[in-house]
């Protein structure tokens, strides 16, 4: 270990550069910026270093077009002899910038011991880390077995469908036998995975009328009102009593949770510039966006008859009413053992780094382990990496650079525990 932490340590120029350079390319999504430059950029500078790289374009995926086109980046470096092939995946997108920063969101700026900017902990650190801990291990083990990929993939903020579920169906993982995903979960947590999700519109519907004389129309919004008080009676309750065996963070959504995302009713908001009265109607629709985030121990078929149940139930006491469901989005919860051979070497790994046993989380939004597992059918796949989730997405984001050196050398140690020479002597 002692070998690699030095040629960890001795990288920690090269890291901090790197971490700063990502950054300052402002792949912003949404609409989805810079995603190539930052792709070039990473094939500059580990091509000649011998990787194999190469930049995929995920033609027709939603969000992809001539004026911002969804470029990946994944490169291979193959060993001397048979063995494993362990991946690496960060996503190369950042969120918007929003309000309240006393940085600059692309600066990039290194201040004691933090990196700050839109990206740093979200993930440009973790891809940063990744990138040194392959280096370090590559150098030391020119000889490795099996091969080892690094990719930066566009749109996991916007559901990875530009990104790694465009490489799964590719079939870019069909021979990969162990992921790491970098993302910011702390360096000494290992993520086995993610909550289920099923995101709908419910449409309540009615009849138009004027305004003066509703007894003449049927007003939607009063039927969304009686579907929200059943709701409040009853849905949110049962789901607060359904609990996991899921260790997910933070502990309140270790319940099964429900999110109304949205309401529109009646006439549509008028821009801020009409001066005018809005017109006396009886709204005819109402709609709610829910996002349903279910548990493991959960069926979604089951998910979606509570909903249904719900509405045949108001329903039944309100003879006019009249509803639609339709489904937007629907993620199946996802949870790698913890016998699997990435997470039994990262528990290791970081148990001789940080001289502490690793925490085991369960993350409570999904991430693009979703498309590893269900599109590329690997269910050997953690995310593990440096930085504060807590960070993510809010104002003066930052990464830690001591965590990104320790996340690093975790993930040398992982690589020389599945790909190193140490193995063939034992
Ligand atoms: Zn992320």
């Amino acid at each position: 270990m002692e070998q690699l932490k030095t040629a960890i340590v001795t990288r920690r120029d090269a890291l901090i550069a790197l971490t700063q350079d990502l950054i300052r390319i402002a792949t912003l999504n949404p609409p989805g910026r810079r995603y190539h430059e930052i792709c070039e950029y990473l094939q500059a500078r580990m091509s000649p270093q011998g990787w194999d790289c190469t930049l995929v374009r995920a033609h027709g995926a939603p969000g992809d077009s001539e004026d911002f086109p969804r470029w990946n980046f994944v490169a291979r470096h193959k060993g001397a002899r048979q063995g494993d092939v362990v991946h690496f995946n960060s996503h190369h997108d950042v969120v918007e910038v929003g309000h309240g920063w006393t940085r600059d969101p692309f600066g990039g700026e290194l201040d004691g011991d933090r990196i700050y900017g839109r990206g740093s902990c979200d993930m440009k650190g973790g891809l940063a880390a990744s990138i040194i801990a392959a280096e370090a291990f590559v150098a030391l083990n020119p000889e490795h077995a099996g091969m080892i990929e690094i990719s930066a993939t566009a749109d996991e903020e916007s559901g990875g469908y530009g990104g790694v579920a465009y490489l799964a169906e590719q079939r870019a993982f069909a021979h990969v036998d162990h992921v790491i995903i970098p993302e910011p979960l702390h360096k000494d947590r290992i993520c086995l995975g993610h909550r289920g999700v099923w995101w709908a519109e419910i449409e309540t519907q009615g009849r138009i009328a004027h305004g003066s004389m509703p007894f003449l129309g049927d007003c939607a919004v009063r039927h969304m009102g009686a579907v929200l008080d059943e709701m409040e009676a009853t849905l949110w309750p049962l789901l607060a009593g359904k609990h996991t065996g899921m260790p997910v963070i933070p502990e309140g959504a270790r319940s099964s949770t429900l999110n109304i995302n949205s309401i529109h009713g009646g006439a549509a908001e008028q821009a801020e510039d009409y001066t005018g009265l809005p017109t006396p109607c009886v709204p005819d629709r109402c709609r709610i966006v829910i996002d349903r985030r279910f548990l493991i121990e959960e069926d979604l078929a089951e998910v979606k008859s509570e909903v249904t149940a719900l509405l045949e139930k108001v329903k039944a006491q309100r003879p006019s009413f009249q509803y639609e469901v339709r489904d937007l989005f629907e993620v199946i919860p996802s949870m790698t053992d913890k016998d699997a051979p990435v997470v039994r070497s990262t528990a290791a790994a970081i148990e001789r780094v940080l001289g502490r046993e690793a925490g085991y989380v369960v993350s409570p939004g999904t991430y693009d382990q979703k498309h590893i597992d269900r599109i590329g059918k690997l269910k050997n796949c953690i995310a593990y990496g440096p930085g504060v989730l807590d960070l993510a997405h809010q104002p003066d984001e930052w990464v830690g650079v001591q965590d990104m050196l320790d996340s690093a050398l975790v993930m040398a140690l992982v690589l020389d525990d599945l790909l190193g020479n140490t193995k063939i002597e034992t």
